[in-house]
């Protein structure tokens, strides 16, 4: 026989200004199966957990219905409470009267009224619910970081630190990302390599770090704790073992391409290390122009490397690990050059982006850190730089901020300055966004210091006529046009989603939004956590960002590895979906329709017929319990565990006694 204890709070005045709490305490004494009803004015107080602990022993209570504010809010703590005493902890239900009453009903009748009936809902749905346990499932104590860029670099640096072993996969051929090609950083203008590099050593170096450049993710399966990794080495040509790195076969190599990491400003050959400061610091060859891979012959590293590390037989190879977590850390990308075809990106030479800015900045650069126009090495006299190229603009399917580019054109004007003295620098902006720690004054330097003049308004056209490059565009606060001669023009073009990042987020199985940025499970609460237990998120491949919030995020979503690696098992909700071997029929449906690929394949053998048959099996380490598999599943196979149809019914019934009754009225 159920005893089901039915307490009501008034959350101070929250929920019994609009609910007469006493009056549904009185109800709920009189319905079937409860044993006790009572009102307190905070439940969640130490004397209101106090007043249930000692009800539940001195009424001998089966379950409990706890009429109060949001599951979310304080389920756990009724469910501790109810296993301190003994009582399973999924005997307990909540029953919303403050969301769903107080806060949405002004009349105190209706309010009333609708509390009585959720309360008669959930006694009903409890009498029906039975003891379940945790789920335990073992963990592993490695984790994975995808992409080695300054995000991915801390965060392995400081998961490591735990003394959890941290395996990272980055795709180009040395980690470093995009810091590594930037020179001096905003807003305190220390050099980029002389912060970064330390930590790439220091990374590449660690005891605990397993290091796989020129890689990439090609499947993922498995569950938080447990996940499966198969990691594409892709044939860098280059045996790294005997390599030496002693550069013969790059300085020999006949084969040019323009530099990726210098954004075309330079050449690099076809077997390459892509920067000076690379980690490794070993070639691979690039087989789309290498001379051997498109026409057959050459071969002169292979002939001049006298270590004979050079293999054009080598394949792709296939590791497969296995970790308990993953940090993804792809970061971004910039827009596509030709999306600004009015700007002459990419036909007008001395038309060039941020980053090409930095790479001309950098001392280790294609120039040696000299500023100089791309057409004729001559040092710019004026530099316009435009603010805004592609963001916050919705015809460029841009409607987004990119956050870096108001700081970092600020800190190139300032540094043409310094460098060019009597250079003259012009931005065209939309307005000055300089929210972070000392962003403003920086900005205020490059007016005030430096005489870096800002005019608001956007460019129409950027052109070249007679071998010179003009700037076109509009002065709002004088309202006129303005025509600017300019010998360098740089534009700080929009930040986007890494390439490839939604091929990437659909083997993760984490969401992406329309710009193919990954999602996090709670834009507030949980900023570093995305929908799939395990799998964190680090730096620019959430949304554009700077390194300081990009170090931040890459700690905190560190720590949350930390936290979840730190215990032998994970303890889990046992809320997830279960099959009924009997009634299965193995057509497979709820695996196609699983999102979270928590459907296997098992055989089972009947205990009464001792008959072998296929089944589909919900694995309780996967299943997110989101009941997607429920609906189709013909012969109703499958139940929700803490949701059965019973359950539901009885609630359901219980809500008809009461349309009976409006009727019967
Ligand atoms: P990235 O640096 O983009 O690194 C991501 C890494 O992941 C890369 O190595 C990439 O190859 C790898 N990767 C991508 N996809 C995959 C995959 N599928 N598998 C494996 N690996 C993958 N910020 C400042 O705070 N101060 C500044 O002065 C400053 N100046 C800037 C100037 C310019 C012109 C620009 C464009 C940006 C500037 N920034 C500055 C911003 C800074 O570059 C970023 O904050 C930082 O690089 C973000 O780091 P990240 O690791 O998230 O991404
Ligand atoms: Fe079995 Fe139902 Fe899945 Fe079909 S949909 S395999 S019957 S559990
Ligand atoms: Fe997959 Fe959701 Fe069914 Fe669990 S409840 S097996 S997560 S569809």
């Amino acid at each position: 026989m159920a005893r089901i204890g039915v307490f009501v709070c008034w959350c101070g005045s929250n929920i019994a200004s609009t609910v007469d709490v006493k009056a549904v305490a009185k109800a709920a004494a009189s319905f079937p199966g409860v044993a006790h009803a009572t009102d307190y004015k905070y439940m969640c107080s130490d004397p209101g957990q106090n007043l249930i602990r000692e009800t539940i022993e001195s009424e001998h209570l089966t379950g409990l219905v706890v009429a109060a504010c949001s599951p979310r809010m304080h389920e756990p703590t009724f469910r501790r409470l109810a296993l301190e005493t003994g009582m399973n902890p999924y005997l307990v239900e909540m029953a919303n009267i403050r969301e769903h009453c107080s806060w949405v009903h002004e009349d105190k009748g209706e309010a009333t009224a609708k509390a009585i009936e959720t309360v008669r809902m959930l006694v009903e749905k409890v009498k029906r619910n039975s003891p379940l346990e945790e789920i335990r499932v073992p963990v592993t104590k490695k984790a994975l970081v995808i992409g080695g860029g300054v995000a991915g670099i801390q965060a392995g640096l400081d998961i490591v630190t735990a003394g959890i072993p941290v395996i990272m996969v980055e795709r180009s051929p040395s980690i470093g990302g995009h810091m590594a090609q930037l020179d001096e950083t905003f807003p305190t203008l220390d050099c980029s390599q002389c912060i970064l590099t330390p930590k790439m050593v220091e990374l590449s170096q660690h005891r605990l770090v397993t290091l796989h450049t020129f890689s990439e993710i090609d499947e993922v399966s498995g569950f938080v704790g447990n996940f499966k990794v198969k990691i594409r080495k892709k044939a860098r040509t280059v045996d790294h073992d005997k390599c030496t790195g002693c550069g013969i076969c790059m300085e020999k190599c006949p084969a040019k391409v323009s530099s990726e990491f210098d954004r075309g400003l330079s050449d690099r050959k076809a077997i390459y290390v892509p920067f000076p400061q690379a980690i490794p610091n070993k070639p691979v060859i690039d087989r789309s122009s290498c001379i051997w891979f498109t026409k057959g012959r050459c071969g002169v590293c292979k002939k001049l490397c006298p270590a004979e590390a050079i293999d054009f037989e080598e394949k792709d190879v296939i590791v497969e690990e296995q970790v308990g977590a993953i940090v993804v850390a792809t970061g971004y990308d910039l827009i596509d050059r030709g999306l600004y075809g009015e700007y002459g990106h990419g036909k007008i030479k001395d038309v060039i982006d941020g980053l090409q800015f930095e790479r001309m900045l950098s001392a280790s650069g294609p120039t040696g850190g000299k500023i100089v126009r791309p057409s004729d090495g001559a040092t710019p006299k004026t530099v316009v730089f435009v603010q805004c190229v592609g963001s916050r603009d919705d015809s460029k399917g841009i409607p987004y901020c990119s956050r870096i580019c108001c700081m970092y054109t600020a800190k190139h004007a300032m540094l043409y300055k310094h460098r060019v003295k009597d250079g003259k620098a012009y931005i065209f902006y939309i307005d000055v966004r300089a929210g972070g720690k000392g962003y403003e004054e920086f900005v205020k330097r490059a007016v005030d210091e430096d005489r870096v003049v800002y005019l608001r308004g956007r460019v129409s056209r950027i052109f070249e006529k007679n071998g010179t490059v003009f700037v076109k565009g509009s002065d709002t606060l004088s309202g006129q046009q303005v025509e600017i001669r300019a010998d360098l023009v740089v534009l700080a073009t929009a930040v986007t989603s890494s390439h490839g990042s939604r091929e990437l987020a659909q083997r993760l199985r984490i969401g992406f939004d329309q710009y193919g940025f990954f999602t996090e499970a709670h834009p507030k609460l949980r900023p570093v956590e995305t929908t799939t237990p395990g799998i964190y998120l680090a730096g620019a491949c959430q949304a554009p960002k700077d390194i300081p919030d990009t170090v931040s995020q890459a700690s905190a979503a560190a720590s949350k590895v930390i936290g979840l690696l730190s215990s032998d098992e994970l303890i889990r909700e046992p809320l997830v979906a279960r099959v009924d071997e009997k009634v299965c029929i193995a057509c497979f449906m709820c695996e196609s329709t699983c999102p979270y690929g928590a459907i296997e394949h098992v055989t089972w053998k009947d205990p009464e017929t001792r008959k072998e048959k296929e089944v589909a099996r919900v694995n309780p380490g996967i299943c997110e319990g989101c009941g997607a598999c429920l609906p189709v599943c013909r012969p109703k196979a499958l139940d929700l565990m803490g949701f059965s149809d019973e359950q539901i019914y009885g609630e359901i019934n219980a809500l008809s006694d009461l349309v009976k009754v409006i009727h019967d009225e």
